[in-house]
C-alpha cells in the first residue's frame, strides 16, 4: 500500500498555532460586537474568497450580534507566490449593500491592491462604511494607500513577517489551506 505524504511535514516552522489563532479571532470578534452594538442596522460580513473562509466561519461565531454573510471573490496571486498586482474580482456579492456598513473579511494585506479594489467597489455597490479586517496584515509590502469608506475601521489580528504563509485558510497553488496553523513551507516546496 502506498503512504500518502502529511501536509505537515510541508511546513518549515509554524508561525501561529492553532490556539494563538483562536484566541486572536475571538479578540477581533469582541471588538467588532463592541464597535458596531449602537449601530441601528446589523453589519454585512463579506469574506474575501477563498483565503477568509476560515477566519470568517470562526469570525462569525463569535460575533454576538445578528450579522449577514456573504462574499466576494478576488484572485491576485494564481499559481505563485507573487502578486501580480491586479486583483480580479471574478464573483460579485449577492446581498444588498446598498446602506449598509459592510465588514470586509481578508486572510492577509499584503501590498493592499486587493482591499483598495474591494472598498471602491463596495461604495460604487451603495455601503454606507467599509472597514477591514484582516487576519494578517504584511504593511512592510505596502504599495498601495487604501482609505476606509465613512466611519470604517481596519481590525488585524497579527503583524505578518515578509515571509510567504500558508494555512488556516491561506494556500499554495489552492493546498495547505486545511492547515489548522499558520506556518512557511519548506522552500523545496515551491521548486
Ligand atoms: P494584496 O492584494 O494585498 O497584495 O494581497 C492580497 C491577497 O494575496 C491575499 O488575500 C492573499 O490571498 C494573497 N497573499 C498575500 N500574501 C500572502 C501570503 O503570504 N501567503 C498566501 N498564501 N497568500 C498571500
Ligand atoms: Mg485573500
Ligand atoms: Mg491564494
Amino acid at each position: 500500500m502506498s503512504s500518502r505524504r502529511c501536509i505537515d511535514d510541508d511546513i518549515l516552522t509554524v508561525l501561529w498555532t492553532q490556539d494563538q489563532l483562536s484566541h486572536k479571532v475571538e479578540d477581533i470578534a469582541s471588538q467588532i460586537t463592541h464597535d458596531f452594538s449602537s449601530s441601528s442596522c446589523c453589519p454585512v460580513i463579506v469574506g474575501v474568497a477563498t483565503g477568509a473562509f476560515l477566519f470568517l466561519a470562526d469570525l462569525v461565531r463569535n460575533i454576538k450580534l445578528p450579522v449577514t454573510v456573504d462574499f466576494v471573490r478576488a484572485e491576485s496571486y494564481g499559481s505563485g507566490t507573487v502578486s501580480t498586482g491586479v486583483p480580479k474580482l471574478s464573483c460579485d456579492v449577492k446581498l444588498d449593500v446598498t446602506g449598509k456598513h459592510v465588514v470586509l473579511v481578508e486572510d492577509i494585506v499584503d501590498t493592499g491592491n486587493t482591499v483598495s479594489r474591494l472598498i471602491s467597489y463596495l461604495e460604487a455597490k451603495g455601503a454606507t462604511s467599509v472597514s477591514v479586517c484582516t487576519l494578517l496584515d504584511k504593511p512592510a509590502r505596502r504599495k498601495v494607500h487604501f482609505e476606509l469608506l465613512g466611519d470604517g475601521k481596519f481590525y488585524s489580528g497579527f503583524e505578518c513577517p515578509d515571509y510567504f504563509v500558508v494555512g488556516y485558510g491561506l494556500d499554495f497553488n489552492e493546498q495547505y489551506r486545511n492547515l489548522p496553523y499558520i506556518g512557511v513551507l519548506k522552500p523545496e516546496i515551491y521548486k
